[in-house]
């Protein structure tokens, strides 16, 4: 009971330390990793992405928005409008002007489409005639039916093996405003798509571009988007009209692989935003394996501090109960131990009845060997009895400095003739013992009283018996044995 006390107070001592330890541990380590965490996306936020896309967007311009501006040049250029106007006679020259378009630029093809002719120039002459029925000519119906000069569309290149094709079609008018046909340059999807994927690479970012209805019009060849509707794509879903009428900014969305931010930036010249998307959770991996470390350190410290502060109290408080328990001068138990062990004892007797004696020992006229030897020499002999009570008795007896010259011993699984017996053999074994102060021998005897314990009682009375016999065996002579008469 007592000691269970003990532990439990060290238990809750140990308890709190581990709480306070890892709280600030947990505490430091944690807000290191929030405050690293908001420094990486303000800077993703402030500098990196939108750097990424002014880079990506003045590159592009060179790339995309020059084949738009020699698609104008081509809409207005006075020879291919009079060409047109005077009855496309000579379709060598129109296919020569073509073909010096398409090297001098180095476009991937160039072409003109004749409204009056519905012919399909291009530098090796006419390719065929355009007709509303035919489904891949749509593009030209679509762009003589526009309000717009021109638009940039995605088709399939007849003139080129059918390779996917950014066209720029510009629409073509005569010198009075009449509508003459549709020109413009193409180049290849492969080339596009091949620049952004570079700049993909580099910055590590997703890049792709966005029409006016929310859809995906170009992209990388590897990672990033492919052709979708962000207005089904989670997470852009819920912003895309909001990004759209905007035209540019920040923006950031959740989806399944985590956090990502958004830059966008409206190319008007291709009436097409510019998205440039960075995942966060790679970009924190690095700081969250930090901190998994980090955890693991503080784990690993916290735990190794419990466990030598365990170390340490245990020891200590192992060290104050044995302080508290004995007997300085002679080693055995002290009275304190004993109220403990005897009320142990009981209860032990309560659930398996063994007898228990109880031997109560005096050192006979230890008066007279103090005033021979003074009180330290005294101190000395009493030591000595006691080293020899104990080795006289088994482990599981216990052997008490019961007061001045005076030892208690109480015998587990004894009877009173067994009592009495093992109290008979320690009288012997002190009276045949060579005590010694300072080299001079000294004889020592004692008195023993022997009771059992009757299952009822207290241990005071139990004791009182031993008392008693003692007070018997004194009277009788000293250097004796003596059971005390029943009561
Ligand atoms: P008897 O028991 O045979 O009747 O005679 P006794 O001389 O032993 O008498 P009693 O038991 O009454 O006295 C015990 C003496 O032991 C008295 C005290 O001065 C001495 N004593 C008690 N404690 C100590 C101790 O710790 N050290 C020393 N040196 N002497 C002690
Ligand atoms: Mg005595
Ligand atoms: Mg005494």
């Amino acid at each position: 009971m007592y000691s269970a006390h003990r532990i439990f107070k060290r238990q809750r001592l140990l308890l709190w330390l581990s709480i306070l330890l890892a709280a600030g541990f947990f505490a430091t380590t944690l807000s290191s990793y929030y405050v690293s965490k908001q420094a990486i996306l303000n800077a993703i936020v402030a500098q990196e992405l939108p750097l990424t896309s002014s880079n990506i967007y003045s590159e592009i311009q060179k790339d995309l928005v020059r084949p738009v501006l020699i698609s104008s040049t081509m809409a207005h250029d006075t020879f291919l409008r009079d060409w047109v106007v005077d009855g496309e006679q000579d379709v060598g020259a129109m296919a020569r002007y073509l073909r010096e378009i398409k090297t001098r630029y180095g476009a991937f093809s160039s072409f003109f489409v004749s409204e009056r002719s519905a012919n399909y120039y291009t530098g090796d002459g006419i390719l065929k005639q355009v007709s509303p029925k035919a489904s891949r000519d749509v593009w030209y119906y679509r762009v003589r039916a526009m309000s717009e000069p021109y638009e940039i569309n995605v088709d399939p290149d007849l003139a080129n093996r059918d390779a996917l094709t950014i066209f720029v079609n510009y629409r073509v008018f005569d010198f009075d405003g009449r509508f003459l046909g549709a020109t413009g340059v193409g180049l290849t999807v492969d080339a596009v798509r091949h620049l952004i994927s570079n700049y993909q690479q580099r910055f590590q970012r997703t890049i792709y571009f966005v029409d006016a209805h929310g859809k995906t019009v170009l992209f990388g060849n590897q990672s990033g988007r492919q052709e979708t509707d962000l207005r089904a794509t989670p997470g852009l879903r819920d912003i895309v009209d909001r990004i759209l009428r905007e035209k540019s900014g920040s923006y950031q969305f959740r989806d399944s692989h985590g956090l990502h931010l958004l830059n966008v930036n409206y190319v008007p010249e291709l009436k097409w935003y510019l998205f440039v998307e960075k995942g966060v959770d790679a970009a924190l991996a690095d700081i969250r394996q930090t901190l998994y470390v980090n955890l693991a350190v503080c784990l690993g410290i916290t735990l190794l501090v419990l466990f030598l502060t365990h170390i340490a109290l245990a020891r200590y408080q192992q060290r104050i109960e044995d302080m508290a328990a004995t007997d300085k001068l002679t080693g055995l138990l002290n009275r304190q131990a004993f109220s403990i062990l005897i009320d142990k004892t009981f209860a032990e007797y309560r659930r398996d009845p063994r007898p228990i004696s109880i031997l109560l020992i005096d050192i006979d006229h230890f008066k007279s060997i103090n005033d021979r030897f003074g009180h330290i020499g005294g101190d000395r002999i009493l030591s000595q009895v006691a080293v020899s009570l104990q080795k006289g008795l088994r482990a599981s007896d216990i052997a008490i400095r019961w007061g001045g010259e005076e030892f208690l011993v109480v015998l587990k699984g004894s009877t009173l003739e067994q009592g009495q017996h093992v109290a008979e053999q320690l009288r012997l074994k002190i009276e045949q013992t060579q005590f010694a102060v300072d080299a001079q021998p000294v004889s020592v005897t004692v008195s023993i009283g022997v009771s059992q314990y009757d299952g009822a009682e207290s241990y005071e009375q139990a004791i009182g018996r031993a008392d008693a016999g003692l007070y018997a065996a004194k009277h009788g002579g000293r250097n004796r044995v003596c059971v005390a008469p029943r009561a």
